[in-house]
């Protein structure tokens, strides 16, 4: 069953969920750049590491994955009641709440909320759902610069470049490149710049300050919103998001409709797993949390846009839903063969690595990001270190069969279901595979046009002897 209103896909046009290229081609030209290779080796082993040492000291981490996923599959069978509930506590303590359908009608919210304010610039926090619907591109349209105030989501925007993780958007730059970016784009820098980390970290500092001070509406995400005291949380460890949800007159927030849990109590378990499984740290630098408003302490407008943009159409699924208990740790990214050497931009969506390959196809429509469940070796190392244990290999194997596939394999898998359906025909086929072997094609791969299967996989040897032959000699 779907619980909340028609399904329907994230539309096309707008937003970051669709790339250029299918995901092979993508990655492709990635795989040709050994500068982006190193920093994506170098900065998902560190963030392994320390993820590992953070969450073996925890005797009860293992319960915690299993509290996480039972509270995130409670949460998707409630979905509208916890909802209704967050809008109600949210209204009475003075919020407003908006639904958006998709992501032209969460664009067209916000703009016409900064409009109103007779703003034309606003301050943002780090957030994948306002990357996910092109908020930027449809607040640059409509005359509103949007600056990002997370360090690496800065480097990414003052680059024109697309982030290529989820929580380090930036793994791909290297210092001396990012120098070059802020010599270049950022205002008022110092020409005589270095590379050294801190004289970066301080530019931005300076230009960030101004911009704080200067902006008095902010947009931000949310990594939950509690439905039984309304209230919202951000987590962070650069302390921008603090500033953007403090300082500002106007606060709009856009969440996805899946970041509600049910109780504030249930924060004491998702702020335990999410910083060690993100950051590798034992507790977030900064959590955010505020409930509506509150007469002379912070903003004094507050939004809140529900995003739902295909998330209804995943909630109907009954494998692909649990794709939506993800709490964007990316913990996943760090541990997968094919992220760390194809890195985040391969994926063509905001959401890369193994969450992406299963979260992006199901929000547009198979179809639509059709390589993606491919995008993967199957070795479940994503599932292990997933801190509310979604199943993301048997996620893939669903999606991989509901994708469309090539004419051409479509007949050879009919023609080898028919065959082993009969025992006479898939004995000689057997016998033509030894016939095969011994005239010396072995080693060579298959014949087109199946020898795309075999241009990267060793075709086994068929045994000297088969079963039947076998059983028959006794
Ligand atoms: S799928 Fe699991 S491991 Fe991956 S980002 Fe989401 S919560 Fe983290």
């Amino acid at each position: 069953m779907t619980f909340l209103g028609m399904p329907a896909r994230a539309p096309r046009g707008v937003g970051n969920l669709r790339g250029d290229e299918s995901f092979p081609d993508a990655a492709r030209t990635a795989l040709a750049d050994p500068q982006l290779r190193r920093n994506l080796r170098h900065a998902t082993t560190t963030i392994r590491g320390k993820t590992d040492r953070v969450t073996a000291e925890l005797p009860d981490w293992q319960e915690l994955r299993a509290v996480g996923a039972a509270l995130k599959a409670y949460t998707m069978a409630h979905l509208p009641e916890l909802l209704e509930r967050l809008e109600e506590r949210v209204t009475a303590a003075g919020g407003t709440v908006h639904w958006a359908a998709d992501a032209n009608e969460a664009n067209r919210i916000v703009t016409e909320l900064v409009r109103a304010t007779g703003q034309q610039r606003v301050i943002k926090v780090k957030s994948m759902a306002t990357q996910e619907i092109g908020l930027n591109e449809a607040l640059a349209a409509a005359g509103i610069q949007p600056v990002e105030t997370d360090l690496a989501e800065l480097i990414v925007q003052l680059g024109r470049d697309r982030p290529s993780h989820i929580l380090v958007p930036a793994i791909h730059r290297n210092r001396a490149e990012i120098r070059e970016i802020f010599l270049r784009e950022m205002p008022g820098v110092d020409p005589a710049l270095t590379d050294d980390p801190p004289a970066l970290a301080a530019a931005a500092r300076r230009y960030l300050r101004e911009t704080f001070l200067s902006t008095p509406v902010a947009v931000s995400g949310a990594n939950f919103a509690v439905a039984e005291t309304g209230t919202l949380a951000v987590v962070e460890s650069e302390g921008n998001g603090r500033m953007c949800l403090t300082l500002p007159e106007t606060l709009i927030t856009v969440m996805g409709i899946e970041k509600v849990v049910p109780r504030w109590r249930d924060l004491e378990v998702f702020l335990q797993l999410l910083p060690r499984a993100s950051t590798g740290e034992r507790m977030n630098p900064y959590t955010s949390m505020w409930t509506g408003v509150t007469a002379g302490d912070g903003p004094q407008a507050f939004h809140l846009v529900l995003l739902d943009n295909g998330r209804s159409a995943v909630l109907a699924d009954p494998v692909g839903r649990s794709a939506l208990h993800c709490i964007r740790c990316s913990a996943c990214l760090n541990v997968c063969p094919v992220y760390e050497r194809a890195g985040g931009h391969a994926y063509g969506s905001v959401y890369p690595g193994p969450i992406g390959a299963v979260l992006s196809p199901q929000l547009t429509g198979v179809e639509d990001n059709a390589s993606l469940p491919y995008a993967s070796s199957l070795c479940g190392a994503c599932f292990d270190a997933c801190p509310v244990k979604i199943d993301i290999p048997a996620i893939l194997v669903h999606l991989r069969n509901t994708a469309p596939h090539p004419r051409s394999e479509r007949a050879a898998m009919a023609a080898a279901a028919y065959t082993m359906d009969r025992p006479v025909l898939y004995a000689a086929a057997q016998r033509a595979a030894r016939l095969a072997r011994i005239v010396g094609r072995r080693g060579r791969g298959l014949p087109p046009p199946l020898s795309g299967w075999t241009a990267s996989r060793d075709l086994p040897d068929p045994p000297s002897q088969t079963f039947r032959d076998w059983w028959a000699a006794r």
